[in-house]
């Protein structure tokens, strides 16, 4: 009755105090977005420990990012006060935990307490050596593709003993299980673990020492689950191990099947559902009222979200009278405009006093972030980019960009000595050492010093080969800078020097994403007039990334966003192809498609007051310009929530004008869009606009920018002037 009166309880609706309250045996809280789930995990820690029913040291709590694990300690801090001396619970991601659990019986795994974690660098390159010792070939049975068969093992709880034959025998010429028991063996001796290892091997010293999980069983008296949707079958086991001692059955699992997300890396929905089940007697309580968003957007994600088939279906309302604004569903002419106009939008709403950190840019993919990070630096906007580095920070993009420059800069040392060996030519540390010996004694540059060892007998006759076939190639490179275009000189070096192909033998979830990327940078120089421009422009961006500014704009992809909200959003690129994602429909299908609308199901419910919608006509895949259609999930909306601007600075024209229905279509389609089914209007689209399909950076470099836009609908008479 002392806990009733409790501060902390106050605000609750019914159902969630009940839920906080329920704490002894299994609870399931199946609810919406924005429902309080997450309110309702934190109340409970809090409850919990000020009721006396447990010590801080016997709660285990597992949250999907560690910065939801920082959020959530400051809140419980904040609602039970400071008093809390004896600690806080164990509290953060499944891999947080599962090291924190290795490190103090790492002699039962044969590691030591102070193992490595290894990187995926680490990862393949030990791989690598595995591969080649057991006389692979490397080049048809690459080392990440390994790495991706074994993170998805073990994904699913599989030691190399259980994988199925069929898989196992897919993989390294067939020798998929020997490698990974290889693999495994070779990191007890490096005192490493990768990864996956801080769930697996913590299953495997629960499953083989039963007094160690007894011990665990006990000490974690609650146990609680966020975002459970997105459990993985090993994340899961791992659950039910410790969850199923007999004192410890007082778990709380929360989460919402319609945002599951992570299908892709291994989650199973399926574990919600199998909650009753293994937990006989498991209460369930769904939560239905809404508090973080007005009106029309929760009616709006509904809508999209009921156009799913394999749901639990859920009920959502708000009791906020506000209905607030609709959802605002923009277009603009190509991506660069659209990132100009949500800048302007952002601007507008900061001087009406709204604060930057209230709002968000959500991408599908992590190369539309580059146009939104350089529209920023050019309006002094601060940004940040959460759960990635920023575009020209990313490992592939600064790969990229050290070959640029030391196409255009032959004494760029830093540059040449991160690609000399990436894609792998034989020339590692040992030659570079060697190279740096000799440009100290003749006081020049690498690549001076090495056209100079090329001639010698230094180096072996097959490393003086790869040595200097890669500096012909610069050498070819540098002489044609003042004859071709930069975008194609920049991807002949990508092609030339192995580098994308590195990239596309990858299997790694990784891999798509940043090939993408690199298509993105090679879009992106297509706008400066010089490859020497362009890399001045870099450094400036790269520049200005001074330290964390207190209010900043969020950019992230709608993966990290989860259980995220803002006041307002904007979720640009909602154009089929990018949103759904093309390989979501591609390898999934229907159920690719469902998971790519769950995911817009996760962006909307992220804003609490304000969520715009943004496509484009036209944007560059692959270098080439291609008109675009709108997404499908635009018609998934309902009509009532939503307000369809015209577009902003072509308002007028599109009505206008007079041919090409694919410009026709994509600029003003919402006569036609609710009308016409997606899928139909997107047939039609490629149908009519194949045959005029011209590249857009060949007109960019002879004609300049307008009129390399308007080709793109194929109608030079299109051209300049009209805009
Ligand atoms: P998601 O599914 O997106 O993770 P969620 O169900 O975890 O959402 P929360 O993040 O816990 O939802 O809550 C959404 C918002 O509603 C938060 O700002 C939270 O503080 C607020 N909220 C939750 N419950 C209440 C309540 N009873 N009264 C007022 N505000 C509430
Ligand atoms: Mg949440």
């Amino acid at each position: 009755l002392a806990a009733r009166a409790a501060p902390y309880l106050a605000g609750l609706n019914p159902e969630q105090q009940e839920a906080v309250e329920a704490t002894e045996g299994p609870l399931l809280v199946l609810a919406g977005a924005g429902t309080g789930k997450t309110r309702v995990l934190t109340t409970r820690i809090a409850h919990i420990l000020a009721s006396g029913r447990a010590y801080p040291s016997q709660i285990l709590a597992v949250t999907f990012t560690n910065k939801a694990a920082r959020e959530m300690k400051e809140r419980i801090a904040r609602l039970i006060g400071e008093g809390m001396a004896e600690g806080m619970p164990w509290l953060g991601t499944f891999h947080a935990i599962g090291v924190r659990i290795l490190r103090r019986h790492a002699e039962l795994v044969d590691l030591r307490s102070d193992f490595t974690i290894l990187d995926t660098d680490d990862q393949i390159r030990l791989l690598k050596q595995i591969i080649q010792a057991a006389n692979i070939d490397e080049k048809r049975w690459p080392a990440r593709q390994l790495a991706a068969a074994i993170d998805g093992w073990k994904n699913r709880g599989l030691a190399p003993d259980k994988v199925p034959d069929g898989e196992a025998y897919a993989a390294a010429n067939g020798k998929g299980r020997e490698l990974y028991a290889e693999y495994q063996a070779r990191l007890k001796t490096l005192n490493a673990a990768d990864f996956g290892d801080l769930l697996t091997e913590c299953l495997r010293l629960f499953r083989e020492r039963p007094d160690v999980l007894a011990e665990y069983q006990k000490r974690f008296r609650y146990m609680l689950v966020d975002e459970y949707q997105d459990t993985n079958v090993a994340q899961y086991l791992w659950l039910r191990l410790l969850a199923q001692g007999k004192e410890s059955r007082n778990i709380c699992c929360v989460g919402d099947d319609d945002q599951s997300i992570y299908g892709w890396r291994g989650a199973e929905v399926d574990n919600i559902l199998r909650f009753e089940r293994d937990f006989p007697g498991a209460k369930v309580i769904r939560l239905e009222r809404n508090y973080r968003s007005t009106g029309h957007i929760l009616a709006a994600a509904s809508g999209l979200i009921a156009h799913n088939e394999g749901r639990l279906g859920k009920t959502l309302f708000t009791e906020t009278a506000e209905l607030g604004e609709k959802v605002a569903v923009n277009s603009a002419w190509d991506s660069s405009e659209e990132a100009r106009a949500i800048g302007d939008d952002i601007e507008r709403l900061q001087r009406q006093g709204h604060a930057l950190n209230d709002m968000a840019i959500l991408v599908r993919a992590s190369f539309q972030m580059r146009e939104f990070e350089d529209r920023f630096v050019t309006l002094g906007l601060n940004y940040r980019v959460i759960g990635g580095p920023r575009f020209f920070e990313r490992l592939e993009i600064r790969d990229a960009l050290a070959y640029l420059r030391a196409t255009v800069n032959p004494a760029d040392d830093l540059a040449f000595e991160r690609i000399v060996n990436t894609p792998k030519r034989g020339l590692g540390p040992a030659t570079l050492q060697l190279l740096h010996g000799h440009a100290r004694r003749r006081n020049m540059p690498l690549m001076a010093a090495a056209a100079e060892l090329v001639g010698t007998e230094e180096l072996k006759p097959k490393l003086r080969q790869a040595l200097s076939a890669l500096l012909r190639s610069f050498e070819r490179w540098s002489a044609l800078i003042p004859h071709t275009p930069h975008t194609d000189l920049a991807e002949m070096v990508l092609e030339e020097s192995g580098y994308t192909e590195m990239w596309q033998l990858d299997r790694s979830a990784e891999a798509p994403g940043r090939l993408e990327n690199l298509k993105e940078l090679v879009n992106t120089m297509g706008e400066y007039e010089s490859l020497p421009g362009f890399l001045e422009h870099v450094s400036l961006v790269m520049d200005s990334e001074g330290g964390e500014a207190s209010d900043a704009v969020s950019i992230m992809t709608l993966h990290s966003a989860k259980g995220l909200e803002f006041d307002t959003v904007y979720l640009p690129g909602w154009e089929e192809g990018l949103f759904p994602h093309q390989r979501a429909l591609d390898e999934n299908g229907r159920a690719g498609l469902e998971e790519e609308r769950r995911l817009a199901y996760v962006g909307l419910t992220r804003a609490r007051r304000r969520a715009a919608i943004w496509f484009v006509s036209n944007r560059r895949v692959h270098g080439l310009w291609q008109s675009t259609v709108p997404s499908r999930f635009l018609d998934d909306l309902p009509e009532a929530d939503v307000e369809i601007s015209e577009p902003a600075s072509y308002g007028g024209y599109g009505t206008a004008m007079p041919y090409g229905m694919s410009r026709f279509d994509t600029m003003a389609p919402f006569g036609s869009t609710y009308a016409t089914p997606g899928w139909q209007r997107a047939q039609a689209n490629r149908d009519t606009a194949d045959p005029r399909k011209r590249t857009g950076r060949q007109a960019l470099t002879i004609e300049g920018e307008l009129v390399a836009k308007s080709v793109i609908g194929g109608e030079a008479r299109f051209a300049a002037g009209e805009r």
